[in-house]
């Protein structure tokens, strides 16, 4: 199914739900695919859907409808995000990125993504929209575990809402294998009106954010998020290794943002 309009992608999302996967830049979907873990027996696409490709400041605030793609924030975000620019333009290769959307990166709940990290420590909030009306969660409310999010079978991702970015904001990958790999460990640090806020990517099945460990000396902030947090262990590091790459660049984000 491939509607034409907003109004027609929910009304077929409503009628179909899980039935039908829905479908955005696919980067993710056909590796499912093709190791023969999903087996969907229909698409809702959204690429024909003009509205969730509009970019848009609003207030101050940046609207990105689901269906931008990674390399449009890199290129046309940095003018007021530059670092959400940055979190984005590291992700994969200029080929994944030209197709890879905000709504696919959210909604896949991949641990081992960049943009979740850096859109939780800005504040941003995804707006889900069903025939009931729309809600607005933040990306701590939005990403449950692995690969789970609270997005329910009749509803779509539309749109991202980012706050104005503080002057002080840092995005930090740490790859442990090729350049263009996933985080073996990513740390977003801000620092604006509301004080220091730190969230650690890739190193737990969601982002992890502590606003009562961001107080005092990088150094204590850094050993006592690698304290708090129970690293997982993958193909890019073990849980011991990943907990010393923790207090080590969360030490360096705070560094760069205080
Ligand atoms: C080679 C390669 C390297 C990669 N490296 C990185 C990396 O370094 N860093 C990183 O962060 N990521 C990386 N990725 C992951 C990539 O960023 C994600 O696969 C991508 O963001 C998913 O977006 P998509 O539009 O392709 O989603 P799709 O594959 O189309 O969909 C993903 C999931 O979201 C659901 N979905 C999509 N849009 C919506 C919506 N609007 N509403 C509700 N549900 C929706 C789909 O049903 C599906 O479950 C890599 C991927 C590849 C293939």
């Amino acid at each position: 199914m491939a509607p034409t309009s907003l109004e027609e992608a929910l009304a077929l999302r409503a009628e179909r739900g899980d039935e039908a996967t829905v479908l955005a830049g696919g980067t993710f979907l056909g590796i499912l695919m093709n190791q023969g873990f999903l087996a969907p027996t229909a698409f809702l696409w959204l690429g024909s859907v003009s509205e969730l490709r509009e970019m848009s400041v609003v207030d101050g605030e940046l609207r990105l409808g689901a269906m931008v793609t990674h390399r449009r924030v890199e290129r046309e975000a940095a003018p007021g995000w530059p670092v959400l620019a940055r979190a984005f333009g590291l992700v994969a290769s200029p080929r994944v990125r030209n197709v890879a959307t905000v709504g696919g990166v959210l909604a896949d709940a991949d641990y081992a993504s960049d943009p979740p990290a850096m859109l939780a420590a800005l504040g941003a909030r995804a707006v889900l929209r069903s025939p009931r009306g729309d809600r607005s969660v933040t990306v701590g409310e939005l990403i449950l575990g692995y690969y789970e999010t609270c997005i329910e079978a009749d509803e779509l991702l539309v749109e991202v809402r980012v706050p104005a970015q503080p002057e002080r904001a840092t995005y930090r990958k740490f790859r442990s294998r090729s350049s263009e790999d996933r985080p073996c460990a990513a740390v977003a640090a801000v620092n604006g009106q509301d004080g220091l806020r730190v969230v650690v990517g890739a190193v737990a099945e969601t982002p992890q954010d502590f606003p009562d460990l961001c107080e005092g000396e990088p150094a204590e902030i850094g050993a006592r998020y690698a304290e708090r947090i129970e690293p997982l262990s993958d193909a890019r590091g073990s849980g011991h290794y990943r907990r010393r790459v923790i207090a080590a660049e969360v030490r360096r984000a705070v560094e760069a943002v205080l």
